[in-house]
């Protein structure tokens, strides 16, 4: 798996498998090793 770092992004970890989740839009992030996904809707949960 590639990863990208940005200067200005955060690095979540999936809070499923603890694999390093990839950020597909402003407010959408999946983790590609077990496919869950979270948005903004989510907050509470992992922001
Ligand atoms: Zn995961």
């Amino acid at each position: 798996m590639q990863v990208k770092k940005s200067n200005d992004e955060d690095v979540h970890k999936c809070l499923v498998c603890g694999y390093e989740m990839v950020k597909m839009q402003a407010c959408h992030i999946k983790c590609v090793n077990c496919g869950a996904e979270m948005d903004c809707s989510d907050k509470g949960f992992i922001w």
